[in-house]
């Protein structure tokens, strides 16, 4: 067996001085399962600037259990430079590796690799090596065929993984398999043209546009932003009115897109008020006012006046025995209200003071002795009350018997009768008992126009 790998490998070195990278294409290796070995080579960059490093990687696909691979690299030295066998890293997936010396770092150059212990069958893919390249600073611009290139020199593999029988490619087969890198050798800085539309925008949609490099010819995509519709004026659809909606809408003057919008109700336009009935003193009235666009009415209530009075006017004076009387009328209406002036206490009369009756003391409210009636005890005012003179007051009123109880009252307030006065009630007439048999009598009379 290793008699046999070396002299593979002897014609392998033997072919070294071949230098043919112009082959045609022509059929690639078979693996031992039918399936076609290849080589591949790629950049690390899609484009070549000058002055800048490239690496290219040399790729195995579809090993048959390589043992000994010879091949040639070559490379565009117009635009490519190599620095030194520094710049040229094995990967070790295969074994052997044997790097050119540095003198033979020619165009193309030489890898090689050889196993001859043979004792991995490696049928392993991946990177086999990297070069780095240099784009020359005066690189020719633009698109790049052959920027490197590999041609198999010499494949042994191993056939058989039980017999350990190594297949070969013959030389013509493995020289034809030649594997291309392109590149394109762009500018530093590009210098380009004005922007050309490749698909324009509408309104929704975004377009394209590109411009191109005048040095190098590399091109430069850029979107276009959709543009928006751009409407018109607002139509009128539907006008609104006081209590509906109505609608508008606008169109786009490039592409006919419409949009609509709600008009809002406008609600009523309501004129003044107008009276309907008037209010008077003690009756609600009512007024409307309607709508100038659409004769909607409204209708709303006027609240009663109330009475307007007029100053009290004294109708009958009253004495120190008999209430007088009073008036007030209405200044709108006519409505008339009486009530009762008190009876006058004699001012030499001893009042309240030696009287328990407190002034807050409910003994005057429940006593209607004030009133027009002389309650004095011995004089039986009037003919028909049976207010008995002789008939002592209540009890529990320690109210002295001759004094009208109500001596206090028009010494206190006006002549206004709290009953009477605070009653709002038109013709009411109020007939009141008092214990001490004492009568008032309150009127107040209402007189209609
Ligand atoms: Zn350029
Ligand atoms: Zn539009
Ligand atoms: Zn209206
Ligand atoms: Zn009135």
């Amino acid at each position: 067996m290793k008699k046999l790998i070396s002299s593979i490998l002897a014609t392998a070195v033997a072919l070294s001085a071949a230098v043919c990278a112009t082959s045609a294409v022509a059929s690639a290796a078979d693996s031992a399962d039918g399936a076609k070995f290849a080589m591949s080579v790629s950049f690390d960059k899609d484009t070549l600037v000058p002055g800048d490093e490239v690496v290219a990687s040399l790729s195995l696909d579809k090993n048959p259990g390589i043992i000994g691979l010879r091949i040639n690299v070559g490379y565009d030295d117009s635009v490519l430079s190599i620095a030194g066998r520094d710049n040229i890293v094995n990967a070790e997936l295969l074994k052997g590796f044997v790097t050119p010396p540095p003198g033979q770092l020619a165009n193309p150059f030489p890898l090689v690799w050889s196993d001859p212990l043979a004792e991995v069958n490696n049928e392993a893919d991946g990177v086999v090596a990297t070069i780095t390249f240099k784009v020359k600073d005066d690189a020719k611009l633009g698109d790049l065929k052959d920027a490197v290139s590999v041609s198999f020199v010499d494949i042994a593999y191993i056939a058989d993984p039980d017999t350990l029988q190594v297949g070969k490619y013959e030389p013509e087969e493995a020289y034809a398999d030649t594997t291309k890198a392109a590149a394109k050798v762009v500018c530093k800085e590009h210098k380009f043209g004005a922007w050309e539309t490749v698909k324009a925008a509408d309104c929704v949609t975004a377009g394209s546009q590109k411009r191109t490099c005048e040095a190098c010819g590399i091109e430069e995509t850029q979107e276009i932003a959709a543009l928006g519709h751009d409407y018109g004026e607002w139509e009128t659809v539907k006008d609104a009115d006081c209590v509906t909606a109505g609608s508008q809408k606008r169109t786009c003057k490039r592409c006919d897109a419409e949009e609509t919008k709600e008009i809002a109700a406008l609600g009523h336009d309501y004129g003044e008020w107008e009276t309907v009935k008037a209010a008077d003193c003690e009756n609600a009235g009512s007024q409307k006012r309607i709508c100038k666009r659409c004769d909607a009415e409204e209708t709303q209530e006027i609240a009663a006046l109330g009475h307007d009075w007029g100053e009290w006017t004294v109708v009958k004076e009253a004495t120190e025995t008999e209430e007088g009387t009073e008036q007030r009328t209405c200044n709108r209406c006519d409505a008339v209200e009486t009530q009762a002036i008190p009876v006058i206490v004699p001012s030499d009369t001893p009042t309240t003071s030696d009287e328990p009756i407190t002034s807050d003391e409910p003994i005057t409210s429940d006593e209607p002795t004030t009133s027009d009636e002389p309650t004095t005890s011995d004089e039986p005012t009037t003919s028909d009350e049976p207010t008995t003179s002789d008939e002592p007051t209540t009890s529990d009123e320690p109210t002295s018997s001759d004094e009208p109880v109500n001596s206090d009252k028009p010494a206190d307030t006006d002549k206004t009768n709290p009953e009477t006065g605070s009653a709002p009630a038109v013709g009411l007439f109020v007939l009141m008992m008092g214990a001490a048999g004492a009568m008032t009598a309150s009127f107040v009379i209402k007189k209609r126009k």
